[in-house]
């Protein structure tokens, strides 16, 4: 567990090219406990943090999410797997450098491993690994998205 004491710490956790588009959501109260993530959206933006280990400083990461209509059809998010309808899963989009960025299909909440403790739906493929795993599995997927696109 990692305390993050104020909002200025908060925002040293996202990289320089994201930091201006941080918006900290009303529920956020410092200090701030983090886990393995923390998720959290305002508007057409949804934030991250994660930590690769429990050793390991958290990272923070913008996404940009697509406000286009979308075919009302399922998708399966990158991370968790999971299959959501109804624009359970979007088309996030994340900022690489000054002129790229690079989309991922996503929960569009973000909540892929605080929601890893939840039965799978009908529409989830059956993998049989329980929630632990499950999250495990997700923070590695984070994780490697990151270190090679990112950080
Ligand atoms: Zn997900």
């Amino acid at each position: 567990m990692e305390m993050v004491t104020s909002e200025l710490e908060l925002l040293r956790l996202f990289r320089d090219i994201d930091r201006a588009d941080v918006e900290l959501s009303p529920d956020l109260i410092f200090p701030l406990a983090l886990d393995e993530t923390l998720a959290w959206a305002v508007g057409p933006r949804a934030f991250l943090l994660f930590r690769e280990r429990p050793d390991r400083p958290a990272r923070g990461i913008v996404f940009h999410r697509n406000a286009g209509t979308v075919p009302d059809v399922a998708a399966m998010c990158e991370w968790c797997h999971a299959v959501r309808g109804h624009g359970g899963v979007k088309l996030l989009s994340v900022s690489v450098d000054a002129r790229r960025r690079v989309g991922l299909y996503l929960c569009s909440d973000l909540s892929c491993v605080s929601r890893s403790n939840e039965v799978p739906g009908p529409d989830d493929l059956p993998e049989g690994l329980d929630g632990a795993q499950r999250a495990a599995r997700t923070l590695e997927r984070i994780s490697r998205f990151a270190s090679r696109r990112l950080f």
